[in-house]
């Protein structure tokens, strides 16, 4: 007998370190299904995802749809839930696995369910409550219809639960970004750093999210913001596509002094940060890396969706304004070492999979009726 199909659904660059930890644990136990990676080509560029994909042990994709960003959200998410129901039409997989809160997470989780195929949210529950996010939506819509709900840690879970979700559908499952981690971590610190870095003597920066770089004011607040933090320590910035391309719409440009890289691999990223000093970020993942590295972590936004990090010490809040000073507290010293977070432990990947193996025993592998019931088919 053939074992199930399960597809992975990997669309940007962030979702390939959380799948990498279940295809891992998946590696591990053959036969009880057949694993599948779907790339929807929302991030096509070798830098931003075919180059990650030897760095996390990961094949090429098993399918690819080819449907690249463009167009904006409603184009992308429409181009991606098209080609994915002609794909689970012609090919029909037992259970769907989305990570992360992208569009192309949104996109997959719509077209499976819409075709009665069960999804497992990888990265469940994650909250910051600012619904202005385009990444807040789709981890809410994407929760709200999903049949498993894997969250990175207890209280995560536990606020799914509160949410309405039925308890047998949530798993605490721990961070799959530390199992990615874990297995990176010895190749990544024997990289050898870019030329002109001396580890421990440097700052990283990573900004990308649309509310720090769409705007034009606010990319040049941040831009006078890194400026002033330079004067304290050597930074270095591998530049987001997005952010490239916004600077360059904008007549923008980083401050003099800055070590400009273009997008590293995981590797190389994860070696970058393994010898610096810091990071000021505006990224989900790195946040969570930083804890794993005891890395201070400047967090460039007003709100996070791992708060855990902020318990945990190495994470903080910081504006523009208050980058300066921040760094300058790192370089004194005055920065709490990480604290332990339970269920960041490298074993995310076989807690999935251990879900995934019930789900695949299951009569109707873990859709249980929804509180208020199943929808029928509706066509209208
Ligand atoms: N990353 C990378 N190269 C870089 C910058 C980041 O490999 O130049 C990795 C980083 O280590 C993390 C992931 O990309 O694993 C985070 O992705 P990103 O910041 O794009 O997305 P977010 O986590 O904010 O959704």
């Amino acid at each position: 007998m053939t074992p199930p199909e399960v597809h992975l659904v990997a669309a940007a660059r962030p979702n390939l370190p959380k799948l990498a930890a279940l295809w891992h644990a998946l590696a591990g136990r053959p036969g009880m299904c057949l694993p599948v990676l779907v790339h929807t080509g929302q991030h096509a560029d070798p830098a931003m995802f075919g180059d990650h994909l030897a760095d996390l042990g990961l094949p090429l994709p098993d399918v690819s749809l080819g449907v690249a960003a463009g167009g904006g959200h409603a184009a992308l998410t429409g181009r991606t839930m098209m080609a994915l129901a002609e794909l689970w039409t012609a090919r029909r997989p037992t259970v769907v696995v989305v990570a992360g809160d992208v569009d192309g997470t949104l996109a997959a989780a719509l077209s499976a369910r819409k075709l009665a195929i069960p999804v497992a949210h990888l990265e469940a529950g994650l909250r910051c409550g600012d619904l202005d996010m385009p990444e807040e939506i789709n981890r809410r819509a994407v929760d709200a219809i999903s049949t498993a709900l894997w969250a990175p840690d207890e209280g995560t879970a536990a606020r799914l639960v509160a949410e309405g979700h039925p308890p047998e559908t949530v798993r605490a499952v721990g961070n799959a970004m530390i199992d990615s981690l874990l297995r990176a971590l010895p190749a990544a610190r024997a990289r050898p750093l870019p030329a002109g870095l001396a580890a421990g003597g440097y700052g990283v920066v990573t900004l990308h999210r649309p509310a720090n770089v769409d705007d034009r004011a606010a990319l040049s607040a941040l831009l006078e913001a890194v400026a002033r933090a330079a004067r304290r320590t050597g930074l270095v910035w591998p530049l987001h596509p997005r952010t490239a391309r916004r600077l360059s719409e904008f007549g923008l440009a980083v401050p003099e002094g800055v070590m400009v890289l273009p997008p590293l691999g995981y590797r190389d990223f994860l070696g970058l940060m393994a010898h610096a000093r810091l990071v000021a970020t505006d990224s989900g993942g790195v946040q969570e890396e930083a804890w794993a590295l005891d890395l201070p972590c400047l967090t460039l936004r007003p709100s996070t969706e791992r708060p855990v990090t902020l318990e945990a010490g190495t994470n903080r809040l910081v504006t523009p304004a208050g980058l300066e000073g921040a760094v300058a507290a790192v370089l004194a010293g005055d920065w709490p070492r990480a604290r332990p977070i339970p269920l960041w432990d490298g074993r995310a990947g076989a807690r999935m999979a251990d879900h995934l193996s019930e789900m695949l025993d299951a009569p109707g592998p873990g859709t249980g009726p929804r509180r208020g019931g199943e929808t029928g088919t509706m066509t209208a």
